[in-house]
């Protein structure tokens, strides 16, 4: 079966992402059909789904998630129910309709929607997608380490943001079957979205009380218990950024390469400059360009002027 998702171009940024102007891999994932990598995880759950006779897709997501489900159920000709919590904004409910997508509005968080969602699949006969937290995304998302290696590019570490750890997984199983377990990777959250590294700081799975990040694909209150666990296992570094940091490097990614991202992704292509001691000893670094649809001109600009005042 054909993947729903696209092989991204990886470029070479000599650019200004490392303060000594050194080499980073760009893994362009922002160019998924959906604007980010929820295409390739996203898209192997539903195609898995329908050939095992599921008549529809449910998603709880107001956001990337929901956007990759509503594709994914246009190319394999199954309606897809997308179920948002009242805090979602009027434009990200709209772009949800764009691609297709039947909104229903459920719940004041993003938990509440996806319980509803959850019990409403079986009245549906239809495949529950919950944006990070099932291994069948996680095979799909690991199919961005297997391009790589297509291309023949070798890498030294890996950078990803991490929102509820669906990526992260997917990357670590990517690497381990292709060989590459020995890879240092590091996850990147914005502070007020940093539900993994204050797990790994208490040493327990902790369940934030509120997001307070600009940086909203990134605001899982709590991780997938397998993320905490894999951290545990001694192979990921936490790492932070603020949000003016995340917001700063989408506004310079923009300049430098002519594509617009979300701070969710803002915040990995920060990380080399704001850690840039961590980074040193790396010579090529594979970036994790997760891209995110919930941007424009018009956001960046308020999100620039917001995080500086
Ligand atoms: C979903 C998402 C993330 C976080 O991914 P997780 O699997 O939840 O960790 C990061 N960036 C963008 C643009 C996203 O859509």
């Amino acid at each position: 079966m054909k993947p729903l998702h696209t092989h991204t171009p990886l470029l070479m940024s000599h650019g200004t992402l490392r303060p000594d102007g050194g080499l980073a891999l760009l893994k362009m994932d922002a160019l998924q059909p959906s604007g980010s990598f929820k295409m390739r995880g996203v898209g192997h759950l539903c195609q898995l789904a329908a050939a095992e006779g599921a008549a529809a897709i449910i998603v709880p997501s107001g956001g990337n998630a929901g956007i990759a489900a509503a594709i994914a159920g246009g190319k394999l000709g199954m309606p897809v129910y997308v179920v948002v919590p009242t805090s979602t904004s009027d434009e990200a409910k709209a772009l949800l309709k764009t691609y297709g997508a039947d909104v229903e509005v459920r719940g004041a968080s993003f938990d509440d929607a996806a319980a509803y969602a959850k019990a409403r699949a079986d009245d549906l006969k239809a495949v529950f997608v919950h944006p990070f937290d099932d291994e069948r995304l996680w095979a799909g998302h690991a199919s961005l380490i297997d391009e790589v290696v297509a291309d023949g590019e070798s890498f030294d570490c890996i950078i990803t943001s991490v929102g509820g750890g669906g990526l992260l997984l997917g990357l670590l199983d990517g690497l381990k079957r292709n060989g590459l377990e020995d890879v240092p990777v590091f996850s990147i959250e914005t502070v007020g979205a940093d539900s993994l590294s204050q797990s790994v700081d208490e040493d327990h799975p902790v369940t934030l009380d509120a997001i307070t990040s600009v940086a909203s694909s990134l605001g899982a209150r709590r991780v997938a218990d397998a993320a905490f666990e894999a951290v545990k296992q001694g192979r990921v570094t936490c790492l932070t950024v603020t949000d003016r940091q995340a917001v700063d490097a989408s506004a310079k990614f923009l300049d430098d390469h002519r594509v617009l991202v979300e701070p969710a992704c803002g915040a990995a292509l920060a990380s080399l400059n704001v850690h840039a001691d961590q980074f040193a000893p790396y010579q090529r670094p594979l970036v994790v360009v997760c891209g995110g649809a919930g941007i424009s001109s018009a956001r960046l600009e308020a999100l620039l002027s917001q995080v500086r005042s």
